[in-house]
């Protein structure tokens, strides 16, 4: 019997990469997945068919997560289709990096409203399904940048640092009703986001990572996992690091 066997998950932004991982292990542990995207509609689809194919409950809805009246609508037909919901991943994120000299104002937004008003609003969206229920597991994707900062990267760090904050409040605000509220700040994890960082800047970082490598996307999918899972029933208002070390 798989660890989450029976439950109703909600993976945001699960059309490749870390989502995209999130989502097939919740499935190969019983899960039932409901996972969305925004512009990949083709990879969404044949992501969808693949986990049907395999046995698996599960349906892809495009639905952009920084607009709460998509993550309501989103919500509310998984419950429709799937009959409950246990567990939410707020992983969709995005990048848009530049000096602050020379971000502009939609770089900050867009980040802002991608990044940290998308937890705002699934989680919102979810509140009375979790209440109703009493139980719950919201997990939220962060990043080490979060903590730490990083140059060129003011927007994301500050979207990421919030989803702490927001985790922390909601963990103690809900606690008392069994819903728990984590996060995970992932380090350097070889996906589609990082494809595009210079490689010569990838390999001097590498050097600085405890376990001499980047992270793979199904290492922070474990993570995922446990926290979703009734083995963590007494965790929450945390923020663990799947970081190889590189933050301590
Ligand atoms: P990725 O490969 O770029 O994938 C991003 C996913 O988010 C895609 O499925 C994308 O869907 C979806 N998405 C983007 N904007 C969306 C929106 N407005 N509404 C719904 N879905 C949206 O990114 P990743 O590397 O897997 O990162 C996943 C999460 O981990 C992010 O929150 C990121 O900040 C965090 N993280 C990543 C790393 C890393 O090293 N990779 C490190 C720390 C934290 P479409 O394909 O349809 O656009």
């Amino acid at each position: 019997m798989g660890l989450l066997e029976g439950k109703v998950a909600i993976v945001t932004g699960a059309s490749r990469g870390i989502g995209k991982a999130i989502a097939q292990k919740f499935a190969s542990e019983g899960a039932k997945v409901a996972f969305t995207y925004l512009s990949s509609e083709e990879k969404a689809k044949a992501f969808e068919d693949e986990l049907k194919a395999a046995g698996i409950e599960a349906r892809g809805y495009k639905s952009n997560a920084g607009v709460f009246l998509e993550a309501e609508e989103l919500i509310a037909n998984v419950v429709k289709d799937f009959g409950a919901l246990d567990i939410i991943v707020n992983n969709a994120g995005i990048t848009r990096d530049n000096l602050l000299m020379r971000m502009s104002e939609e770089q900050f937004d867009e980040v802002i409203a991608t990044n940290l008003k998308s937890v705002f609003n699934t989680t919102k969206g979810a509140l009375r399904t979790f209440l109703k229920a009493r139980k719950g597991s919201i997990i939220n994707i962060g990043s080490v940048v979060g903590v730490n900062g990083n140059a060129g990267q003011s927007n994301y760090a500050a979207s990421k640092a919030g989803i702490y904050g927001f985790t922390k409040s909601v963990a103690k605000e809900l606690g008392s009703r069994n819903i728990r509220s984590n996060a995970i700040a992932p380090g350097f994890i070889a996906t589609e986001m990082t494809d595009v960082l210079d490689q010569n800047v990838v390999s001097e970082w590498v050097k600085g990572i405890p376990l001499k490598r980047a992270g793979k996307a199904d290492e922070v999918a474990d993570l995922c996992v446990f926290l979703g899972s009734d083995k963590s029933s007494y965790i929450t208002g945390q923020v663990i690091n799947v970081c190889g070390g590189m933050v301590m």
